[in-house]
C-alpha cells in the first residue's frame, strides 16, 4: 500500500493511497497499518509521509559514489543525523541557505527506510520484519558546511530548513520484499545525472539495521538514509551546484518520484 500525507486546502492532514490517480483517504498508523476508507481526498499539499522521530543518514554507502569525492571505503557505515526540522515535503521549494550562506548545495538521492517498531540488537535475518515501509528521499547537502566549515561533522551541513525531501508517498514494506534490488534516479532539469541501483550499496538494508540498532534502541519513525549513488554535483569538473530554478525529481522504481524545485532564501 501507498501512504501520503496530504494537506486539504482548509488545513487538515489526513493520510490517503492513490487509486487509479485519485486519492482516498486512510486510518491507521505506523503502528497498526493503514486500511483504506472510501473518502475522497483533493490533496492541496503533500506533507512528508511520516512525521520521522529522528533522521539518520549513512555516508559513503555506494561504492562508486565514495571513489567520485575521493574517500575511502569505510569498514563501519559512516553515521550522521539530519535535523527534524529539515523535513520536507514532494512539491515544496529547497530553499538555499542565504542567511547562513552555502554557496555550494548538492542534492543526493536515496532509498530512506522507515522503521514501524522499537528495534534494539536486531539481527540481519529479522532486520526487514521492523520496517514499516519505504519511501524516497533527496539528502541536500551543503558541500562547503560538509567539507571546509563543519569541523569534519556533516550534520550542519545536512541540516538546513528544507533539506530532506520525503515521499510522495511511503510504500508499505509488504510491497517490497528485497530493498536490495531498486533501481534509482535523479534528474536535475530533465536530465539524468544519478542512475544506480541499491544492490551497488556496500551496507544493505538488513546490514544498516543491525548495525544502527547495536546497543542503541531505534524507535517506531526512525527515517534511514541508507546513502547516494555516485553523479552528485559535487562530483563534477567543475562542481555544479544547485541554483535558484533548477528542478529536482528523485525516483525509485516501485516507490514513487519526490519532486523539488529549488529558491533563494528570503532577505
Ligand atoms: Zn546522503
Amino acid at each position: 500500500m501507498k501512504i501520503a500525507q496530504i494537506q486539504t486546502a482548509d488545513g487538515q492532514s489526513l493520510y490517503a493511497t492513490p487509486v487509479d490517480n485519485k486519492w482516498y483517504g486512510c486510518e491507521g498508523d505506523l503502528h497498526s497499518g493503514w486500511t483504506q476508507t472510501e473518502t475522497r481526498i483533493e490533496p492541496h499539499r503533500f506533507l512528508p509521509p511520516v512525521q520521522p522521530t529522528v533522521i539518520i543518514g549513512i555516508g559513503l554507502n555506494y561504492r562508486a559514489h565514495a571513489e567520485e569525492v575521493g574517500k575511502p571505503l569505510p569498514d563501519f557505515p559512516v553515521v550522521f543525523f539530519k535535523n527534524l526540522s529539515a523535513v520536507n515535503g514532494h512539491g515544496q521549494p529547497i530553499v538555499l541557505p542565504r542567511h547562513l550562506k552555502s554557496d555550494a548545495v548538492d542534492y543526493e538521492v536515496e532509498l530512506a527506510v522507515i522503521i514501524g517498531k522499537t528495534a534494539k540488537n536486531v539481527p540481519e535475518e529479522k532486520a526487514l520484519e521492523y520496517v514499516a515501509g519505504y519511501a524516497v528521499a533527496n539528502d541536500v547537502s551543503a558541500r562547503d558546511w560538509q567539507n571546509i566549515y563543519g569541523g569534519g561533522q556533516w550534520s550542519r551541513a545536512k541540516s538546513f530548513d528544507t533539506f530532506c525531501p520525503l515521499g510522495p508517498v511511503m510504500v508499505t514494506a509488504d510491497e517490497i520484499p528485497d530493498p536490495n534490488i531498486l533501481p534509482l534516479r535523479m534528474t536535475l532539469n530533465g536530465e539524468v545525472v544519478q542512475d544506480s541501483n541499491t544492490s551497488d550499496q556496500i551496507f544493505t538494508v538488513q546490514q544498516l539495521i543491525t548495525f544502527l540498532s547495536g546497543s542503541t534502541t531505534l524507535l517506531p519513525g526512525t527515517v534511514i538514509l541508507t546513502g547516494t549513488p555516485p553523479g552528485v554535483g559535487a562530483g563534477k569538473n567543475p562542481p555544479v551546484y544547485l541554483k535558484a530554478g533548477d528542478r529536482l525529481q528523485a525516483e525509485i522504481e516501485g516507490i514513487g518520484s519526490l519532486q523539488n524545485d529549488v529558491i533563494e532564501e528570503a532577505p
